[in-house]
C-alpha cells in the first residue's frame, strides 16, 4: 500500500519524459524529519510487536467463553487508569501490557456467549481485522472522490436492494440508531416545513408539528423530537395491543384529533423489533396510514430490521419496503463490531435537503480529488467520518448474508427454548409473549420485583450468564435478549439452572 505511488504509471519509466518536463512536480516527498514523524524508527520491531498484539487478541477471542463474562473492576485496576498527562513516551509493548492487564479482563462482556443483557452484538474476528485495515487507511469519508466512499455506496445499494427500496435511495453510516432516528426526524421536519425553515427555524414556521409512535418505541425517538426542537411532547405515544404492537385504530384517531385541534401531523415512527420484547408493528398497516394521511413513515428497526436476512423471520417485516426511511444497526444482530448504525432513505433529494450546506472549502470539482456531486457530508451532520463501511463490507462478504440470517434464526430458537424451560418450571413465569429473540420473565410469587433485580445482579457478578432488567406492565422483569452468535443452548440452560439455584 505504502509503495503504491512508486508503482504508479506517472512514476514508471514510460512516464519519464513527462516527468522531466515538469521537474517542479515532486512525486516523492522528502522523508519527514525523523524527530517529528510518529512513524517508527524501526519498522521491523513494530511489525513484531504488532503481530504479538494481533495474536493476543485472537487468543482472547478464541478463549472468551472460558473467562468470566464480567467481573467487578478491582480498585487497583481502576486506579491504574488515573495517571498524569503522558508528556513523555512509553514503549508500545508496555502500553499493550497495561491493556492486557487492566483493560481486557474488565470489559462489558457482550462478546461472551453468556451475554444476554440489553440488545448487543457479539462482534467477529473478521470485523476486528477489517477495523484494523480501516484504521491503517485512516480514510475520512466526509467527502471527496476515493474508493472508501465507493465501499459505503456499495453497502447503501445492497441495503436498498435487501429492503426493497428503490436503487436511487440514499444511505449513510452513523454511530447508531439513536442518531439515525434523529436524522430521520430532521429529514421529515425539513420536508414538512420546507427548505427555508432550516434558516428561519421551527418557530417561524407557525405550525405545531406532531409525530406518532407506539408506547413500546425506544426512548431515543422522544429524545430525537426534543433535539429537533419540536419537544418530546409533540411525539404521541400510541397504545399497543397485548403483543406490544401499535394500535392502528388508535393511531388514526390520534392523528384525526390533532388535525381537528389545528396541529400539523408530519411523521409516523414504526418499530421493527421493540427494545423490550422484540415486537414488530404491522408495518404494512402503518404504510397505509402514512399514505392516507400524507405523513413521513420512518421505521426504527435497530436490531429487528436485519431479521429480513432470515427466511423464517422476514415475513413479519412485510411493508418495510414502503417506508420513507429506515434506521438500523449493523452492530447488533448484524454482528459488525461497534459502532455501525445506518440510515436508509427512499428519496435522496429529501435526505440531502435536510443537511446539505454550502461551504467554500467543500466545493466540488469536475475532476481531481474534490470530484463527485454528492458527498456523504450532504446526507448528515457529520463532516469527518470514519470507514465504518469497511468492517460491514468484510462482514457481509466474508460470512455471507445466509449465515448472518441463520444466526438470527438460532437466536430466536434459543428464546423459544428459554420460553419452554420457563413454562416447565413452577418457580419462573413469563411476563411478555416471546415474539422474536427476547424473553421477559421473572420469579413467580410474592416480592418478585426485588427477587428478579437481586437475581440479575447475582448472575452478572457470577460471570457465567448475564441477563438484564426491564419493566413490563409496571413490574421488574428479567430480560434475556439473544443477539450474540456465540450463544448456545448450554448458555440458556445455565441461565435457567442458576436462577433455579437462587430460587
Ligand atoms: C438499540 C436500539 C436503539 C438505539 O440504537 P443505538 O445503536 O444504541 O443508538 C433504538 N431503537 C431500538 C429499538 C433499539 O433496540
Amino acid at each position: 500500500m505504502m509503495n503504491k505511488p512508486a508503482r504508479s504509471p506517472a512514476n514508471s519509466p514510460a512516464a519519464e519524459p513527462d516527468r522531466s518536463r515538469k521537474a517542479a512536480v515532486r512525486l516523492c516527498p522528502p522523508k519527514p524529519s525523523p524527530s517529528t514523524s510518529l512513524d517508527p524508527a524501526d519498522w521491523a520491531e513494530l511489525r513484531a510487536q504488532g503481530h504479538r498484539m494481533l495474536d493476543d487478541m485472537f487468543e482472547a477471542m478464541e478463549s472468551i467463553g472460558e473467562r468470566p463474562l464480567w467481573q467487578p473492576i478491582p480498585a487497583a485496576a481502576r486506579r491504574s487508569m488515573r495517571q498524569p498527562l503522558p508528556s513523555a513516551p512509553t514503549a508500545l509493548a508496555s502500553v499493550h501490557d497495561d491493556f492486557l492487564h487492566d483493560v481486557l479482563p474488565y470489559g462489558s462482556g457482550n462478546a461472551h456467549p453468556g451475554f444476554m443483557g440489553w440488545v448487543q452484538g457479539g462482534g467477529t474476528p473478521v470485523g476486528m481485522l477489517a477495523e484494523m485495515l480501516a484504521a491503517g487507511l485512516n480514510a475520512n469519508l466526509g467527502g471527496r472522490d476515493h474508493m472508501p466512499i465507493e465501499v459505503e455506496r456499495q453497502i447503501v445499494a445492497w441495503m436498498a436492494e435487501l429492503f426493497g427500496f428503490p436503487a436511487t435511495s440514499s444511505g449513510l453510516f452513523v454511530t447508531g440508531t439513536s442518531i439515525a432516528n434523529f436524522m430521520a426526524v430532521l429529514i421529515a421536519r425539513a420536508r414538512a416545513l420546507g427548505q427555508t425553515s432550516r434558516g428561519s427555524g421551527v418557530a417561524a414556521a407557525g405550525v405545531s408539528l406532531t409525530g406518532y409512535t407506539s408506547r413500546a418505541a425506544h426512548g431515543c425517538v422522544a429524545q430525537a423530537f426534543d433535539m429537533a426542537g419540536l419537544g418530546s411532547d409533540a411525539l404521541r405515544a400510541i397504545a399497543v395491543d397485548d403483543h406490544h404492537r401499535i394500535d392502528v385504530a388508535a393511531l388514526r384517531a390520534a392523528i384525526a384529533a390533532d388535525r381537528a385541534g389545528g396541529l400539523a401531523p408530519f411523521m409516523i415512527v414504526g418499530t421493527a423489533g421493540s427494545v423490550d420484547i422484540g415486537a414488530t408493528d404491522d408495518l404494512a398497516a402503518l404504510a397505509e396510514v402514512a399514505r392516507d394521511e400524507q405523513l413521513w413513515l420512518h421505521i426504527d428497526g435497530a436490531f429487528g430490521a436485519l431479521a429480513i436476512l432470515a427466511p423464517d423471520l422476514a415475513p413479519r417485516l412485510a411493508g418495510i419496503e414502503r417506508a420513507d426511511s429506515l434506521a438500523f444497526d449493523f452492530h447488533k444482530w448484524g454482528q459488525v463490531p461497534y459502532d455501525a448504525g445506518f440510515l436508509l432513505c427512499r428519496d435522496a433529494a429529501s435526505h440531502r435537503a435536510a443537511f446539505v450546506a454550502d461551504a467554500p472549502y467543500l466545493q466540488r470539482a469536475g475532476q481531481g480529488l474534490a470530484g463527485g456531486e454528492h458527498w456523504p457530508c450532504d446526507y448528515g451532520p457529520d463532516l469527518s467520518r470514519g470507514f465504518r463501511a469497511l468492517k460491514t463490507w468484510f462482514t457481509l462478504r466474508t460470512y455471507g448474508l445466509d449465515a448472518l440470517g441463520a444466526a438470527m434464526s438460532r437466536s430466536c430458537a434459543l428464546a423459544r427454548r428459554l420460553e419452554q424451560r420457563i413454562a416447565a418450571s413452577d418457580a419462573l413465569t413469563l411476563l411478555a409473549p416471546v415474539q422474536l429473540n427476547i424473553v421477559c420473565f421473572g420469579f413467580a410469587g410474592a416480592d418478585a420485583d426485588a427477587r428478579n433485580a437481586a437475581a440479575v445482579a447475582r448472575l452478572q457478578c457470577a460471570g457465567r450468564v448475564a441477563p438484564s432488567l426491564t419493566r413490563i406492565d409496571g413490574h421488574t422483569a428479567i430480560r434475556a435478549a439473544f443477539v450474540n452468535h456465540r450463544t448456545s443452548e448450554a448458555d440458556v440452560d445455565a441461565l435457567v439452572d442458576e436462577l433455579l439455584d437462587l430460587a
